[in-house]
């Protein structure tokens, strides 16, 4: 049985920036016991790797990137564990990944199709992986449910609005969300990321078919959580037992 014929324990988690799929993600695979799956992290990685190579957001094109796709994606000098941690050459980055350099070059660095390419295809394998050791994995990203894994067994896209997720994005970076400039600065940033994330040629933020959308605005993250588990865990199989040594 592999993942894409839509029988295994694959659950997808898509939504706009700032809106709290990492969060979610987290607390719905805790819960499960499922592998945690943060496709943004991998983004951010070969974004990082670009950025230590030079690459600013002036050059960002399929040239530039084709050495750091050959070298960090294809040959694997980065590494992706559960929970959106992350390494480059063995040195751990996952905190380095989410500061403001890299989410200021993240966006145009995962709209060209030979980056995407190139982690889709490593997705799915890590995907399949994952599944088999841990019994199911929870994807998240912009196209988790809407390309990396169609058939996914369940498909989620949580939404709010933009007040609402520059808000969420401002107490998670420990801003002041009193402040108006620095929430409309947040909001202009996300607007900006959306509007990159959602016109891309290849793969752009979308509903997948036959997602269950949570409008998250006025929901608090626990109440997410439930939603999402509850409709999951009637039709979750147990985890495989355990062999016998
Ligand atoms: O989720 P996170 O904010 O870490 O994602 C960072 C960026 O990576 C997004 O703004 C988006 O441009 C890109 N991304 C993507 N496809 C994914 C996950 C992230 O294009 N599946």
């Amino acid at each position: 049985m592999t993942l894409l014929d839509g029988r295994s324990n694959l659950l997808t988690i898509d939504g706009p920036a700032g809106v709290g799929k990492s969060s979610v993600a987290r607390r719905v695979a805790d819960r499960l016991r499922f592998f945690h799956l943060d496709t943004g992290a991998m983004y951010r990685t070969v974004t990082l790797a670009a950025l230590r190579a030079g690459v600013d957001a002036s050059r960002v094109s399929e040239a530039a990137l084709a050495p750091v796709v050959r070298e960090f994606v294809i040959g694997r000098r980065m590494r992706v564990g559960g929970g959106g941690r992350v390494w480059l050459d063995g040195e751990e980055v996952s905190d380095e990944v989410r500061g403001a350099a890299v989410t200021a070059l993240v966006s145009p660095v995962s709209a060209l199709p030979s980056v995407r390419a190139a982690l889709v295809d490593w997705q799915r394998e890590l995907g399949e992986e994952e599944a088999a050791r841990y019994g199911g994995v929870v994807v998240e990203g912009r196209d988790a449910g809407s390309h990396i894994f169609p058939h996914a067994r369940w498909r989620f896209y949580l939404d709010a609005s933009l007040l609402e997720r520059a808000r969420r994005r401002l107490r998670q970076a420990a801003g002041s969300v009193e402040d108006p400039h620095e929430l409309t600065t947040t909001m202009e940033s996300l607007a900006q990321r959306d509007r990159i994330d959602r016109e891309r040629a290849v793969a752009p933020l979308c509903v997948p078919d036959g997602a269950m959308v949570l409008d998250t605005t006025h929901l608090a993250i626990g109440e997410v959580v439930e939603a999402i588990c509850a409709a999951v865990q009637p039709a979750a199989e147990p985890p495989p037992p355990e062999r016998a040594p």
